[in-house]
């Protein structure tokens, strides 16, 4: 997964000029000719070496006069949201204008990299007239001409030199944290883990991340565990602080691909294992419950296991399709399982559908049952896409996104978690103009 640049501005300064240029690819370029909406907003692109994703957000824009600035403002939120870096085009044929100095607001408040692009200096005398986008407050800029490609070079040296290092998809290993109330028994659970002859491997300092994973070698599978000297060393302290495990939580959850969530059966899902929970879903993190100390549970008929997680289900509502185990680090019930299961999650949270395969399932569901027609507007959904970003998001292209209700992006999710398997993730479904 590597660094997502994303390209804003308004419409007709340059960007899909831009965007196609350095993605090179033919087919992405626009047939204006022939009218047919590019269905390709995202690339990968690579400069000095480094390659990184390249989103260019004006795509998702039908045509040029017809468009709202609340529209321009979501594409920029959504930009600053996902984007590493941000190209915020302009075009010095026609000056500042009154849009361009609403994004540069936006995106003055942005603390990631923001390069400010000058489009359509094809010579000299242009460079001159670039001056007055001082005015925009977002202080040097880079003037290029995306037609000719001068300029385009300086800007891709700026850019690249910002992102941060990305990290390969293939050799990353699964970052789990363990977390959840004091007395879960997350220290003796990672204890469990680790063994007694401890299982590391190597210490990566963190690149991107401030914490450092350390890798262990256990069951047959490789993965690091997040923040665990912290988790440690915590366990001598004995600091009983809710507060406290509630902000190592945050910073363990940021830092993770999976949140393997304890929690004390003899003391239930609670409104605190509830808040972790919740925590880990808004982060879009995978999740795993391990319902802890189940050797303490002294009726256990058949039925135990179906109630305890009933009423599990019920707290998550509707997020639950989420596995629930109930294991015992004191008896080591369970444990081997409890990682195998983080390492599907862990998958599960990497899936990419191809999008001819994801609309060859999607499409036909939705015929079968479309959106309900809205205020007399029938939408109509005509290609659908999962976006490569580094949790599963997934993008329905339609005539009138704005009309499809969430009930009926529950349907969609609903279905994308029948056909494709995304137990313990969060997912994000989103209505796009086309
Ligand atoms: P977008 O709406 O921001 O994606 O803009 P487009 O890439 O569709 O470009 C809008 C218009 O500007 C097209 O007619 C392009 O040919 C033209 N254009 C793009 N880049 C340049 C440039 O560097 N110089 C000049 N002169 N025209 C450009
Ligand atoms: P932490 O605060 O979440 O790190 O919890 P600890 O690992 O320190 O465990 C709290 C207490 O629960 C300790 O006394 C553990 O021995 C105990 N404990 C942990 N796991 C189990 C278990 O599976 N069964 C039982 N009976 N006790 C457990």
């Amino acid at each position: 997964m590597g660094a997502i640049v994303a390209i804003v501005g308004r419409p007709n300064v340059g960007k899909s000029t831009f965007f196609n240029r350095l993605i090179q690819r033919r087919e992405a370029i626009v047939d204006a000719s022939s009218g047919v909406t590019r269905d390709r907003h995202y690339g990968k692109s690579d400069w000095n070496g480094k390659e990184f994703s390249l989103i260019d957000t004006g795509g998702y824009v039908l045509g040029s006069d017809d468009i709202f600035e609340q529209e321009i403002d979501k594409q920029v939120e959504l930009a600053i949201e996902e984007a590493d870096a941000i190209i915020f085009m302009v075009d010095v044929e026609t000056g500042v204008t009154g849009m361009d100095e609403d994004v540069a607001k936006l995106l003055r408040r942005v603390n990631k990299p923001v390069f400010l692009a000058v489009n359509k200096v094809d010579n000299s005398m242009r460079e001159e007239d670039a001056v007055e986008f001082y005015s925009l407050g977002l202080g040097d800029y880079y003037t290029l001409s995306s037609i000719n490609g001068s300029g385009t070079g300086e800007l891709l040296d700026a850019l690249v030199e910002k992102l941060p290092e990305g990290e390969k998809e293939e050799s990353e290993l699964p970052r789990f944290a363990v977390v959840g109330r004091p007395n879960a028994g997350k220290s003796s659970f990672i204890n469990a883990l680790i063994g007694e002859e401890r299982y590391i491997v190597t210490d990566i300092a963190g690149t991107t991340r401030d914490s450092i994973d350390t890798t262990y070698n256990r069951f047959g599978f490789e993965f690091n565990l997040v923040d665990t000297a912290g988790i440690r060393r915590k366990s001598k302290v004995k600091e009983d602080l809710e507060f406290y495990s509630v902000m190592r939580s945050v910073r363990a959850i940021e830092n993770c691909d999976v949140c393997l969530l304890l929690l004390d059966a003899t003391r239930g899902f609670d409104g605190q294992v509830e808040n972790i929970f919740w925590l880990a879903a808004r982060n879009n993190k995978g999740i795993v419950i391990l319902v802890n100390k189940w050797d303490l549970v002294e009726d256990k008929e058949t039925n135990t296991i179906k109630q305890y997680t009933q009423k599990i289900k019920k707290a998550i509502e509707p997020f639950t399709d989420v596995p629930i185990l109930f294991i015992s680090v004191l008896t080591k019930q369970r444990i081997f399982k409890a990682i195998e299961t983080a390492v599907e999650v862990y998958q599960n949270r990497s899936k990419k559908i191809k999008t001819r395969e994801f609309n060859d399932v999607m499409l036909p569901l939705i015929e079968n049952y479309p959106p309900p027609a809205y205020k007399g507007k029938y939408v109509k959904i005509k290609f659908c896409t999962q976006l490569p970003t580094p949790y599963p998001q997934f993008a329905f292209f339609c005539n009138l996104p704005q009309y499809v209700r969430d009930p009926y992006k529950r349907y969609l999710e609903n279905k994308i978690r029948e056909e494709f398997d995304f137990t313990g993730v969060p997912i994000k479904v989103f209505m796009r103009k086309k």
